[in-house]
Formats: C-alpha cells, sequence, structure tokens
C-alpha cells in the first residue's frame, strides 16, 4: 500500500507525537528528505574561470589544475583560434556609404551603433581603438561622449589621416591555442564558453553585429566540441548593457556576466559588497585574481566561503605566467590551487556550467517521499528542461536509528551513500538523477 508521508491522519499523527514524547522512536522523520545546497553537502562552490584563451591558461594554469583534479571553464575568442569558421566582420551597408554620410550627419543615437560596428572594418587597425573606447564610453553610460569619439574618427578617414592596413599584415598575436589541443582538454572534463569572436564592445554595436559575434561564436564551439559547450557566455568587459543582456541571454542559458534568478545574489568583480551579508539562498562571488594581488587576499576569500553555507567563489583569471592581461605567475596559481585542495571536504570546485545547472536544479526540483512496506522511496523531478538539465542532485533522507545498513538504488542500479548522525538520528547522503525512477531506500537485513 502507497503511504505518502506528506499526508498525515490526524491520529496516525497523535501516534507519532506519542511516540516521540514517550520514548527514542522517531516517529515519522524517517524519509524526511533535504536537497542539499551544494553537492556531497560541500560548503561552498568554486568555479575557476579565464577569459580571452591566451596561450598559458592552457600550457600553465590548466596543468596546475589538473594535479589538483580541478576542472577549468576557458571563456574563448573563437575568431583567434586557426581554422575558426567564422571571423569578425561587418555586416550592414556598405561602408562608402556609411562613411559618405557622416561627412553630412554628426553621429548621434539613432546613427551611433551603426557607425561604431563598422569604424573597425573600414580597412585602418588604428580605428579600432576608436570602437573600444567609444563601447566603454556606452558601458558607462555616455553616449554623447561615444558620438563624438566615433564622429573624431570617421573624420580623420574622411581627411585620409589614418594608416590604411599594409598589404598582406595580419592580426598579429602569440602562439594560439588549436581546436584539437581543445577538443582534447573538453573531453578530461573542462568546459569551454563563448566569449565572442573577435572581443568587441557588444554595447555600442547594432543588433544585426552583436548577434553575429555572439551566435557565430557560438556556431563554431558547437560544430568543434558539441552541444554541451554553448551552455555559458561572457560578454566582454564584463558589460551588464541591457541591450546586450537582453540578446546574449536570448542565446545562451547562462552569463557570467549577469544572471536573472531572484534566489541569486551576484557580486561582480568591482563590488565592495560582503557576501556573508547577502539573504539570498546562494550568492555569486566573482573575484578577479591580478598579477599583484597578494596571497592573503586571496586566501581570505577561501575562508570567508568556508564561513558561510551558500558562497559560490568565481574566480576570474585573464593573463597567466607573463602572457596576457593581469598576468598571475604560475607559482601563485600553484599555491593557490592547493590550498583550495586542502579544503576538499568542504569545496565544490566545478565548472560555471554545472554549479548554475546544480543550483538552478535544486531550486525547481522536489524531492516526494513515500513509504512503500518497509521501504522508502523517494521521487526527485523539476519543471527546468531535461535535455539541458540532467545533473544529479545530493541528497539527505533519514532512516530509522535501527537500520544497521542498507541499500540504496536508482533504476535498478546500486548508488552509493554515506551515512551520518544529526540530533534527530540517522541520515544517509547520496545523489539522485531527477526526473527518472525514485531512488529506493531499503533495510539489509542480516
Ligand atoms: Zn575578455
Amino acid at each position: 500500500m502507497k503511504n505518502p508521508s506528506t499526508v498525515y491522519h490526524p491520529l496516525l499523527f497523535l501516534a507519532a507525537l506519542l511516540a516521540c514524547a514517550c520514548s527514542t522512536t522517531q516517529g515519522d522523520r524517517t524519509g524526511k528528505t533535504e536537497l542539499l545546497k551544494w553537492k556531497d553537502g560541500k560548503r561552498a562552490a568554486i568555479s575557476l574561470t579565464y577569459d580571452d584563451g591566451s596561450i598559458n591558461q592552457f600550457r600553465v594554469a590548466l596543468p596546475l589544475m589538473e594535479e589538483q583534479g580541478f576542472p577549468g571553464t576557458f571563456f574563448i575568442n573563437t575568431g583567434q583560434i586557426p581554422g575558426s569558421e567564422f571571423q569578425a566582420r561587418f555586416i550592414g551597408r556598405a561602408v562608402e556609404e556609411i562613411i559618405a554620410e557622416t561627412a553630412a550627419v554628426p553621429t548621434n543615437p539613432d546613427n551611433l551603433f551603426e557607425r561604431a560596428s563598422a569604424v573597425g572594418f573600414l580597412g585602418y587597425p588604428a580605428l579600432v581603438d576608436s570602437h573600444t573606447r567609444a563601447g566603454a564610453a556606452v558601458d558607462a553610460g555616455n553616449v554623447e561622449r561615444a558620438c563624438q569619439i566615433i564622429d573624431e574618427a570617421y573624420a580623420k578617414v574622411r581627411a585620409g589621416k589614418v594608416e590604411k592596413l599594409r598589404e598582406g599584415a595580419e592580426y598579429s598575436g602569440s602562439e594560439q591555442i588549436t581546436w584539437e589541443e581543445i577538443g582534447e582538454f573538453a573531453l578530461r572534463g573542462h568546459e569551454f564558453a563563448c566569449h565572442t569572436i573577435s572581443h568587441p564592445r557588444l554595447a555600442v554595436l547594432d543588433e544585426a553585429n552583436m548577434r553575429w559575434e555572439l551566435e557565430k561564436c557560438r556556431e563554431d564551439i558547437l560544430n568543434r566540441l558539441g552541444p554541451v559547450h554553448t551552455f555559458s557566455c561572457e560578454c566582454p568587459y564584463g558589460t551588464e548593457n541591457e541591450r546586450v543582456m537582453e540578446v546574449a541571454l536570448e542565446i545562451f542559458p547562462a552569463l557570467r556576466n549577469r544572471m536573472p534568478e531572484a534566489y541569486l545574489d551576484e557580486l561582480n568583480r568591482g563590488s565592495r559588497r560582503e557576501p556573508g551579508r547577502s539573504d539570498k539562498t546562494y550568492v555569486q562571488w566573482q573575484r578577479g585574481a591580478l598579477s599583484e594581488t597578494p596571497m592573503e587576499v586571496m586566501n581570505s576569500w577561501i575562508d570567508t566561503c568556508l564561513a558561510h553555507d551558500n558562497l559560490w567563489l568565481v574566480l576570474v583569471y585573464h593573463g597567466v605566467d607573463g602572457v596576457g592581461w593581469e598576468a598571475i605567475p604560475g607559482d601563485t596559481l600553484d599555491q593557490f590551487f592547493k590550498t583550495i585542495k586542502s579544503n576538499d571536504g568542504n569545496l565544490w570546485v566545478a565548472t560555471f556550467q554545472d554549479v548554475t545547472k546544480y543550483m538552478r536544479e535544486r531550486m525547481h526540483s522536489e524531492a516526494v517521499v513515500t513509504r512503500e512496506r518497509d521501504q522508502i522511496h523517494v521521487r526527485l523531478s523539476h519543471s527546468l528542461d531535461p535535455g539541458l538539465y540532467q545533473m544529479p542532485l545530493s541528497m539527505r533522507t533519514a532512516i530509522p536509528d535501527r537500520w544497521e545498513s542498507c541499500q540504496v538504488t536508482q533504476d535498478g542500479t546500486p548508488v552509493d551513500y554515506e551515512t551520518g548522525y544529526d540530533q534527530e538520528g540517522k541520515f544517509i547522503t547520496y545523489q539522485a538523477v531527477p526526473n527518472g525512477e525514485p531512488v529506493i531506500i531499503a533495510p539489509v537485513r542480516d
């Protein structure tokens, strides 16, 4: 007979109360199930994320992470990787037409995005900087300044005052990682994610050009690495521009720039708020370790994580060991990763994607517990897209103290579990796959 534990008959309830009052019997706590905040009941989550794909992220940082068994998340610019199908370009009218128009019509909020989208593609490499500066102005809310910068750039073009791209000249950069190597890293558990084709200031692009940078970066990653690596994205320069967020959230399930969930507090790299003061269920706490960040500061991030139970520390790295912006020495990384590892029992190190999925699933799941004879059945289900969200959740279920040991199965497969005690009695922790068969917990008799 099915006997849902969530339904109480008044007399049974009384019986349970009497049992609790008069003896050490645990009454109806058996089956009480909790979805743990973090995997394996750890105290905090950490994601190690890298931007821009500079070479020592792979030559130095990645092997150091692998020594500790840590997966990383790499936000890459696909335009730099040899063999990528899509390159940055301007989507729109003939640029000659735009240049001619700038002579008659000053740049204003109506034509700014088209002009700023095109300015890097007029054949003058020096003007890429005008795009970047105008974008920074828009990100800072200063559209007027952006118009001014763009006007100056086009005036120089009309006056023939900028140097043309030399014949045969190409993007000069240091060694780039290849798709073949990236494919191997992905197979070893690292996450790759979109950081656009060419690292533009998306806030100053018009929608067609913004979409090109995001969608075609995604497409190259999809074709090379498969759909798993199209989950996360970071729009360059940490922008939180509303137009950009709207478009990017349509294309990617998760942005490091911003997450819309109400239960999550986001403290970005520039935030000085104390993460422990948030009253939200989860806090995503981003910190950027730069070349001069002292080890004591990095260690204090770990202490803060351990002092609470709801923090997700998202570390943002750029340059590593002399290559890239604000390069952090390899020795510093090594030492810091070892500190994280020494707190292995309390810190869950996982990709940006995996932590996002865990958190979302937990917040949208319910566990329905039923008693069938002497067994406990726990059915875990969530309301999210099952094609995207299949991560097992860590659960804790109370079992009777008298059970010496038990057998836990889901869909006929044995599930590992650990036994523990709290003030109320005995429990087990285990992992359950959502939206599948119920987990069956049965006593083992000698
Ligand atoms: Zn970047």
